[in-house]
């Protein structure tokens, strides 16, 4: 079984925390450092998590 890590940078959870995602039947893990990056620049992990091209970021009010 492979060594889980954060879908953006790699890192192992015994190096930070990860969260889990799921998505499209899958899960995906990712550190709370790139986890602002899914949420304002999905774009950026575009061929790092499958679909990515197609999430909207989430819009700012303010
Ligand atoms: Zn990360």
């Amino acid at each position: 079984m492979p060594t889980p890590t954060c879908l953006a940078c790699g890192r192992t959870q015994s190096e930070v925390p990860l969260i889990t995602l799921s998505y499209q039947d899958r899960s995906f893990l990712i550190c709370p450092q790139h986890l602002p990056v899914l949420i304002h620049n999905p774009q950026a992990l575009v061929g790092k998590l499958p679909g990515a091209e197609g999430m909207a970021a989430a819009e700012h009010e303010d």
